[in-house]
Protein backbone atom coordinates (compact mmCIF):
# COMPACT_ATOMS: atom_id res chain seq x y z
CA UNK A 1 0.00 0.00 0.00
CA UNK A 2 1.45 3.61 -0.72
CA UNK A 3 2.25 6.10 1.73
CA UNK A 4 2.47 8.90 2.93
CA UNK A 5 3.07 11.39 5.73
CA UNK A 6 1.43 14.55 6.21
CA UNK A 7 0.28 17.28 9.36
CA UNK A 8 -3.26 17.99 9.31
CA UNK A 9 -4.22 21.11 8.01
CA UNK A 10 -6.47 22.27 11.24
CA UNK A 11 -4.65 20.64 13.53
CA UNK A 12 -1.08 19.93 12.99
CA UNK A 13 -1.33 16.28 14.21
CA UNK A 14 1.05 14.22 12.23
CA UNK A 15 -0.01 11.38 10.36
CA UNK A 16 3.16 9.20 10.05
CA UNK A 17 1.27 6.37 8.59
CA UNK A 18 -2.31 7.03 7.10
CA UNK A 19 -3.15 3.31 8.03
CA UNK A 20 -5.24 3.14 4.82
CA UNK A 21 -5.88 -0.71 5.66
CA UNK A 22 -7.98 0.66 8.42
CA UNK A 23 -10.78 1.84 6.12
CA UNK A 24 -13.38 -0.10 5.71
CA UNK A 25 -13.36 -2.83 2.72
CA UNK A 26 -16.53 -1.33 1.15
CA UNK A 27 -14.94 2.03 1.05
CA UNK A 28 -11.53 0.67 -0.66
CA UNK A 29 -14.00 -0.28 -3.90
CA UNK A 30 -14.31 3.49 -4.14
CA UNK A 31 -12.67 4.70 -6.98
CA UNK A 32 -11.65 7.91 -5.07
CA UNK A 33 -9.51 5.20 -2.89
CA UNK A 34 -6.85 5.01 -5.26
CA UNK A 35 -6.89 9.03 -5.62
CA UNK A 36 -6.35 8.87 -2.09
CA UNK A 37 -3.80 6.28 -1.58
CA UNK A 38 -1.87 8.15 -3.94
CA UNK A 39 -2.43 11.88 -2.28
CA UNK A 40 -4.26 13.25 -5.35
CA UNK A 41 -6.90 15.05 -5.29
CA UNK A 42 -10.50 13.44 -5.39
CA UNK A 43 -10.74 11.83 -1.67
CA UNK A 44 -10.69 13.53 1.78
CA UNK A 45 -9.66 11.49 4.81
CA UNK A 46 -11.00 12.68 8.43
CA UNK A 47 -8.62 13.64 10.19
CA UNK A 48 -7.67 10.73 13.13
CA UNK A 49 -7.02 13.49 15.26
CA UNK A 50 -8.99 16.30 14.92
CA UNK A 51 -12.17 14.91 12.50
CA UNK A 52 -11.38 17.37 9.97
CA UNK A 53 -11.64 16.70 6.25
CA UNK A 54 -8.16 16.78 4.52
CA UNK A 55 -7.89 16.64 0.84
CA UNK A 56 -4.72 16.68 -1.52
CA UNK A 57 -3.82 19.20 -4.33
CA UNK A 58 -2.02 18.25 -7.47
CA UNK A 59 1.10 17.88 -6.29
CA UNK A 60 0.13 15.65 -3.22
CA UNK A 61 -0.04 18.54 -0.54
CA UNK A 62 -2.66 18.63 1.89
CA UNK A 63 -5.55 21.11 1.25
CA UNK A 64 -8.83 21.96 2.22
CA UNK A 65 -11.16 19.32 -0.07
CA UNK A 66 -13.06 19.98 -2.62
CA UNK A 67 -17.29 20.28 -2.02
CA UNK A 68 -18.80 16.25 -3.09
CA UNK A 69 -15.64 14.15 -2.90
CA UNK A 70 -16.34 11.17 -0.86
CA UNK A 71 -15.34 11.13 2.26
CA UNK A 72 -13.60 8.65 3.89
CA UNK A 73 -13.24 7.74 7.76
CA UNK A 74 -11.36 4.73 9.76
CA UNK A 75 -13.38 1.73 10.60
CA UNK A 76 -13.93 1.22 14.60
CA UNK A 77 -13.70 -2.81 13.39
CA UNK A 78 -10.88 -2.53 11.67
CA UNK A 79 -8.78 -0.18 13.77
CA UNK A 80 -10.01 -2.44 16.59
CA UNK A 81 -8.05 -5.45 14.60
CA UNK A 82 -5.16 -3.56 14.34
CA UNK A 83 -4.35 -2.52 17.94
CA UNK A 84 -4.81 -6.43 18.50
CA UNK A 85 -2.38 -7.13 15.93
CA UNK A 86 -0.13 -4.15 17.42
CA UNK A 87 0.03 -6.34 20.94
CA UNK A 88 -2.45 -4.59 22.56
CA UNK A 89 -4.91 -5.99 24.85
CA UNK A 90 -8.54 -6.25 23.71
CA UNK A 91 -9.50 -3.60 26.85
CA UNK A 92 -7.13 -0.58 25.67
CA UNK A 93 -9.01 2.56 24.35
CA UNK A 94 -8.58 2.60 20.77
CA UNK A 95 -7.39 6.29 21.51
CA UNK A 96 -4.94 4.95 24.16
CA UNK A 97 -3.69 2.35 21.81
CA UNK A 98 -4.10 5.47 18.68
CA UNK A 99 -1.17 7.41 20.87
CA UNK A 100 0.95 4.81 22.11
CA UNK A 101 1.47 3.13 18.66
CA UNK A 102 0.12 5.00 15.64
CA UNK A 103 -1.01 8.68 15.69
CA UNK A 104 1.53 10.09 18.57
CA UNK A 105 2.47 12.97 17.34
CA UNK A 106 -1.18 14.96 18.38
CA UNK A 107 -1.36 18.90 17.59
CA UNK A 108 -4.13 20.27 18.83
CA UNK A 109 -5.96 17.50 19.37
CA UNK A 110 -5.79 13.57 20.59
CA UNK A 111 -5.80 10.88 18.50
CA UNK A 112 -9.24 9.14 18.24
CA UNK A 113 -10.78 11.08 21.06
CA UNK A 114 -14.12 12.01 19.68
CA UNK A 115 -14.10 10.32 16.01
CA UNK A 116 -16.34 9.97 14.20
CA UNK A 117 -15.45 6.38 12.74
CA UNK A 118 -16.66 4.75 9.72
CA UNK A 119 -19.92 3.19 10.66
CA UNK A 120 -21.34 6.32 12.40
CA UNK A 121 -21.27 8.06 9.51
CA UNK A 122 -23.80 7.57 5.89
CA UNK A 123 -21.58 5.23 3.82
CA UNK A 124 -22.18 7.55 0.90
CA UNK A 125 -20.72 10.45 2.75
CA UNK A 126 -19.39 13.47 0.63
CA UNK A 127 -17.71 16.81 1.72
CA UNK A 128 -20.36 19.14 2.21
ZN1 LIG B 1 -6.50 17.10 12.38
Amino acid sequence: MPYWSIYCLYCSGYIADALLECLPAGKKANSAFVDLCNARPGAALACPYCNGLIGFDNNGKPQIPQKAWPVFRYGLAELEAKKLADGELAQTSLADWALQHRFTKPGTHEPLKNYTYAEQAPPDEIVP
